[in-house]
């Protein structure tokens, strides 16, 4: 059955490894990566399995379904031939240089080659490696629901991500305290196989730099170029410079799809950016209801709100400069890196407002688009918005509809409105003038209602997963009932899509989810 996997391993291969094979946490000097043997589990039961990853794998229903898949994802047993290990990344958590953190709980199993794509299979919660520090290698049942279902999610919104291919109990229990308040409980462990080409990081490279490594940050910067960027050249100053133009680039764009979509990482330290660009790690992140640029999910950044929504492009720019000083060894001149971070900086704007465009279904970017953009984001705060609901319902104006007429203005308006109090005469005139002024632009741009429509639908999803969808699933899996977890999973394989059934998914958050622990308040306890 497994056998049908193609194992190609290339990162424990070809890169330098850790010479003690003690499972004892320590510091790792000269090596990419440690061997780690997965925690064999007390009861491993498959609870879901993403049909669209183990097809890309090669792997049918049959074969997910079988016994080895059920002892392979889950840690029970190493698959022949394979050498599962950790890997050695350090990392700016908050702003700071936090030193060697590493695969605390992350055990990569093996690479595959399916289709001429190759995939690093990992499992997350597979117990304790060199890099735990002082924690203990697991993960629980909800933080393994939200990582399976989200990163499910955004590749179906088409958002470069890391992926999923399975979700299961380990039939241990973990204990957690979830909001770092002193009240400890014991939850159900769970262990997710996460897959993607490489789950490479920014701190991969910068642990070698502070370590004065030049050795082991060449071989890996060589090595992640020949495999990953494969028409750059290894080996030269040139290509370390357009290496680190890639970098920004797909990162920068990565975050452009955050902001479009209304995704919040909500930790968006170094070591939680891959060096692909995709959304790696998903921990507290949320998702955008009321639109509101200062939020965050992560109550561990409540102060400082350093990975709020607003800020994620210029944070995705402070890492990238962290970066660029990664590779300085390897470049030594810092004027390149410098002007490909001032081009990345210069340059969203203008792709922020593009996609911005694009959400608001107009063909032509000038000064009256610029300014509809700029006046939307300010009026969208006026009250707490549904950014999710605005965006898919502004595609049913049209360019003739009464908008002095109040029963054609508010369809537009009100379903996104939390607050009924909330929506006033005076904001009521707000969004009527807002409304004629986009509606004017586009009979300017003589827009096709159906064809507007049509184009507004493929970038304003319908369906996100929505903090307290996420924990409806959350609690009734720790209640043995796993049926949300798949609902949920099959709604959000077409967010696009208008799905008459799911209805009620099309829906502001409830208002017993306004302060509820995880839904608008996340921790790091994972
Ligand atoms: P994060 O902020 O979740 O990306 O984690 C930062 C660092 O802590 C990484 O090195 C993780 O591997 C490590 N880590 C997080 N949770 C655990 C855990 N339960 N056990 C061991 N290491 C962990
Ligand atoms: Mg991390």
């Amino acid at each position: 059955m497994l056998t049908k996997l193609k194992v190609k391993d290339k990162f424990n291969k070809e890169l330098p490894a850790d010479p003690d094979q003690n499972n004892t946490r320590r510091q790792v000097h000269k090596a990419c990566f440690s061997y780690a043997t997965p925690r064999i589990p007390t009861a491993p039961q498959l609870l879901h399995v993403s049909p669209e990853m183990a097809e890309t794998l090669g792997l049918s229903a049959e074969d997910t379904a079988s016994e080895a898949f059920l002892q392979v994802f889950s840690g029970q047993k190493v698959l022949e031939g394979t050498a599962p290990y950790a890997m050695c990344y350090g990392g700016h958590q908050f702003g700071h240089w936090a030193g060697q953190l590493g695969d605390g709980r992350a055990i990569n199993l093996m690479e595959v080659e399916q289709g001429g794509k190759t995939w690093a299979l990992q499992l997350k919660g597979a117990g304790e490696t060199p890099y735990s520090r002082t924690a203990d290698g697991l993960a629980v049942l909800r933080s393994s629901v939200r990582e399976h279902l989200c990163s499910e999610a955004m590749y179906h919104l088409g958002v470069p991500t890391t992926r999923s291919l399975s979700l299961m109990l380990t039939g241990d229990q973990v204990l957690r305290d979830v909001m770092y308040d002193g009240n400890s409980a014991y939850e159900k462990g769970a262990v997710v196989c996460r897959t993607a080409p490489s789950f490479i990081r920014f701190g991969n490279f910068q642990i070698f730099t502070s370590r004065k490594d030049k050795e082991t940050l060449k071989a890996l910067t060589d090595f992640t170029i020949r495999h990953y960027f494969p028409s750059l050249e290894a080996g030269t100053k040139a290509g370390y410079i357009e290496f680190f133009r890639t970098v920004c680039a797909r990162t920068m764009e990565m975050v452009l799809h955050w902001q479009r979509v209304g995704f919040v990482h909500g930790v968006m330290n170094t070591d939680n950016l891959s060096i692909l660009g995709l959304t790696i790690d998903y921990g507290p992140y949320g998702w955008l209801e009321g639109y509101d640029p200062n939020w965050t999910p992560n109550t561990t950044d409540r102060q400082n709100r350093r990975y709020r929504y607003g800020q994620q492009p210029n944070v995705a720019l402070w890492n990238l400069a962290q970066l660029g000083s990664a590779l300085m060894p390897l470049i030594e001149e810092v004027q390149p890196l410098q002007e490909i971070l001032d081009n990345c900086q210069q340059q969203f704007p203008n792709d922020y407002l593009q996609m911005m465009s694009q959400k608001l279904g107009l063909k032509n970017m000038n000064p009256v688009a610029h300014e509809l953009i700029t006046d939307l984001v300010q009026q969208l705060q006026l009250t707490e918005t549904d950014m999710t609901i605005f965006f898919r319902t502004l595609s049913q104006l049209r360019t003739t509809t009464d908008l002095a007429d109040d029963t054609q203005l508010e369809p537009l308006v009100l379903p996104a409105i939390y607050l009924p109090e909330e929506y006033t005469e005076e904001l009521k005139e707000k969004w009527r003038s807002w409304l004629l002024r986009y509606q004017a632009q586009l009979q300017q741009e003589q827009s096709n209602d159906t064809q507007r429509q049509t184009s507004m639908n493929v970038v304003n999803p319908k369906y996100v997963l929505r903090n307290y969808m996420a924990q409806l699933a959350i609690d009734a899996a720790n209640a043995g009932d796993y049926t949300i977890i798949n609902e949920l999973y099959e709604l959000l394989k077409t967010p696009y899509a208008d799905n008459p059934e799911q209805e009620k998914w099309f829906a502001k958050r409830p208002e017993w989810a306004r302060h509820k622990v995880g839904c608008s308040m996340l921790s790091c306890s994972s």
